[in-house]
C-alpha cells in the first residue's frame, strides 16, 4: 500500500510539474511574441554643459515604442542627383535602407516614401492614394505647409557646423547643379500598405489618423532637406512629435574643401551632432537590423570608440571635447558610448551600442565599477581577442569590478587591471597635493611622449598602481611630497592587443594641452599609425 501510494503520489507530482512547465513555456511564448511588438530604441542627444560655451555632453535614453504608433519617412532618396558623388552614395545606401524599411514594415511601422518633386510619377500607385485619402486632421501645426529654415533662434544663432554654401559637391570636376530626379531609387520597394507623399499636410494627416507619435526620418541630405522639408525634422520637433534622425541612414551635401575642411563623412557627423544638440535625438538602424551601424565604403577614417561610464571625473563632459578635437584636427571617426552617470542603482550597469566595436580600430575606456550585460561585454572581449588596441583612463583600472552591485548574470571583469592593463590599482592618496608627473629614463624617446612638455602637473589625487606586471613598459611616474613615486602611465600587451593606461584623466588634465597632446600620441601609437 505504502509503495502504491508513493507511486500515485509521484505520478501526481509529475503531472503537476508537467502542467506547470506547459504554463511556463506558454507564458514565455506569449511574452516573446509580445516582446516582438515593441521596439527598444536607443536615442542619443547632446545637452549643453552649463557655463561652458559650445560644449555638450552626450545623453542616451532608452524608449519602448509601439510599431503601430511609429512611422518612417524616407526623404529624397532619388534615382538621380545633380551631384555624381551624391548619386553614388544614395545607390550604396539604398539596398541597406530597403532591408531596414522592410523589417520595420513587417513589425507594423508605417513607411512614408517622400521623393520630393517626383510625386506625379506615382499618381496611380495605391500608396499614393493612401496619402491623399487620409482624413484631414483637426489641427495643422504652424509651418507644415512650408520649409523650416531653423528650428528656433538657438539653432539660427549657432548656424550650421559646415559650410555648404557652394552646394556641397565633393567631385572633381564639380558637378553642374540641376533637378535630374524623376522618382525614388527603384531598389527601395514601395508596398501597397505604404504611403507616398512630399506634402507636410498629407504626412501630418497620415500621422494623426493613425495616432502615430514616433517619427523616424532617414534619407538625404541631413543638412538640407531632412532638416528643413515641411515633413522634416524641424517641423516634426516643433509640432511635438517624438521625432528622431536615423543617423547612419543619411548623408550630407558637403564639400570637404570647404570649412571646416574635414572628410565628407566627418562633415556628416558634425551635422548629426548639430541635430542632436539643437533639433532632436538620433538613433541607428541597429534597432531594426541588430547589426552595427552602416558605414560608407569610402569612409576610411579609423574608428575610435569611447566607453564612458563613470561619475567621479566628469568623463561625460571631457570626452566629447577631446573626441571632437580628434575628428577636427586628426581625421578620426569618434563615437561615444555613454552609459548612465548615476552613482547608484542597477541602471548604471547597462550599456547599449557595443556592437559598434565590431568595426572599431581603438577603444578608450573611462568607466568605473560597472558590470555590464554579458551580451554587450561580449563585443569588448571579442574586440580584444582579435587584437584590438585599448586605452584605459584613470578609473579604467577598476572599470568592470562592480564589487557585487551589478545584477546577477552581468559580466564582471575584476582582473581587467592586471590582465589587460598590467596594473595593480589599490586605492589612492588623498586629494590636495599637486602631483608632479615626469618621464622614466628609458621612456624619453617613446613616441607617446613626443612633443609633450614635462613635467606635467595634475590636481587629480595620486593613484596607487604598482607594482606593474612584467609585460608593461613604464613611461610616466608621479610624485607627491613624502611618499614613494607611483606609476602614472605605461604600455602593456594583452594577447595580441596593444594597451595603454594612465591614472591621469581628472577634468583639469583635459584642460591641459600637454595632456591632450599625450593622449593624442597614445591614440596613434595604439593604432600603430603616425
Ligand atoms: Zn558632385
Amino acid at each position: 500500500m505504502k509503495s502504491n501510494n508513493g507511486k500515485r503520489c509521484a505520478a501526481r507530482v509529475l503531472r503537476v510539474i508537467g502542467i506547470v512547465l506547459t504554463i511556463l513555456v506558454w507564458g514565455q511564448t506569449l511574452a516573446a511574441s509580445a516582446g516582438q511588438q515593441t521596439l527598444t530604441v536607443d536615442m542619443r542627444s547632446r545637452v549643453a554643459i552649463p557655463d561652458a560655451e559650445g560644449q555638450f555632453r552626450v545623453t542616451c535614453e532608452k524608449q519602448q515604442w509601439d510599431p503601430d504608433e511609429t512611422a518612417i519617412i524616407i526623404c529624397d532618396m532619388w534615382n538621380q542627383h545633380w551631384c555624381r558623388g551624391a548619386t553614388n552614395r544614395v545607390a550604396e545606401l539604398a539596398p541597406v535602407m530597403n532591408d531596414v524599411v522592410s523589417t520595420a514594415r513587417d513589425k507594423g511601422v508605417l513607411i512614408v516614401h517622400a521623393p520630393s518633386g517626383t510625386i506625379d510619377h506615382y499618381e496611380n500607385h495605391p500608396a499614393r492614394r493612401t496619402a491623399t485619402e487620409a482624413p484631414r486632421a483637426a489641427g495643422l501645426p504652424e509651418g507644415f505647409k512650408s520649409w523650416c529654415r531653423w528650428k528656433d533662434d538657438a539653432e539660427k544663432t549657432v548656424g550650421y557646423p559646415i559650410d555648404h554654401s557652394d552646394g556641397g559637391c565633393d567631385c572633381r570636376p564639380t558637378c553642374k547643379q540641376g533637378s535630374p530626379w524623376t522618382a525614388q531609387i527603384g531598389i527601395i520597394e514601395i508596398e501597397e500598405e505604404d504611403a507616398i507623399s512630399d506634402s507636410g499636410v498629407e504626412v501630418w494627416n497620415l500621422l494623426e489618423a493613425r495616432d502615430i507619435d514616433n517619427v523616424i526620418l532617414m534619407g538625404v541630405h541631413t543638412n538640407m532637406c531632412v532638416l528643413g522639408r515641411p515633413f522634416g525634422l524641424r517641423n516634426m520637433a516643433n509640432a511635438g512629435k517624438n521625432v528622431v534622425l536615423m543617423r547612419d541612414m543619411t548623408d550630407t551635401m558637403y564639400n570637404s574643401r570647404m570649412a571646416p575642411k574635414v572628410s565628407h563623412f566627418t562633415g556628416t557627423d558634425f551635422v548629426v551632432e548639430h541635430v542632436e544638440q539643437y533639433v532632436c535625438p538620433t538613433i541607428t538602424s541597429t534597432v531594426f537590423t541588430g547589426e552595427p551601424a552602416f558605414r560608407f565604403q569610402d569612409d576610411k577614417r579609423p574608428l575610435v570608440v569611447f566607453l564612458s561610464a563613470e561619475s567621479e571625473y566628469k568623463a561625460v563632459e571631457t570626452l566629447p571635447g577631446f573626441a571632437r578635437e580628434l575628428e577636427l584636427e586628426h581625421g578620426l571617426d569618434c563615437e561615444i558610448l555613454q552609459a548612465s552617470t548615476q552613482k547608484r542603482g542597477e541602471e548604471r550597469h547597462t550599456i547599449s551600442g557595443m556592437e559598434i566595436l565590431t568595426d572599431a580600430d581603438l577603444v578608450v575606456v573611462f568607466a568605473r565599477r560597472r558590470g555590464f550585460q554579458t551580451d554587450q561585454m561580449k563585443y569588448l572581449r571579442d574586440f580584444l581577442d582579435r587584437g584590438g588596441p585599448l586605452i584605459g583612463l584613470r578609473t579604467a583600472s577598476h572599470a568592470f569590478d562592480s564589487r557585487g552591485s551589478a545584477p546577477k548574470g552581468h559580466d564582471e571583469w575584476p582582473t581587467f587591471d592586471p590582465e589587460v592593463l598590467g596594473g595593480n590599482y589599490h586605492g589612492h592618496y588623498g586629494a590636495g597635493p599637486v602631483v608632479t608627473v615626469t618621464a622614466t629614463a628609458g621612456a624619453i624617446r617613446h613616441p607617446i611622449l613626443r612633443g609633450v612638455e614635462l613635467p606635467l602637473l595634475t590636481n587629480g589625487s595620486l593613484y596607487k598602481a604598482g607594482p606593474l606586471t612584467s609585460t608593461t613598459q613604464l613611461l610616466l611616474i608621479g610624485t607627491i611630497p613624502d611618499q614613494p613615486p607611483e606609476p602614472v602611465a605605461w604600455t602593456n600587451r594583452y594577447k595580441n592587443s596593444r594597451t595603454f593606461y594612465t591614472s591621469l584623466g581628472h577634468p583639469d588634465d583635459f584642460k591641459n594641452p600637454q595632456f591632450r597632446k599625450l593622449l593624442t600620441n597614445v591614440v596613434f601609437w595604439a593604432m600603430d599609425e603616425e
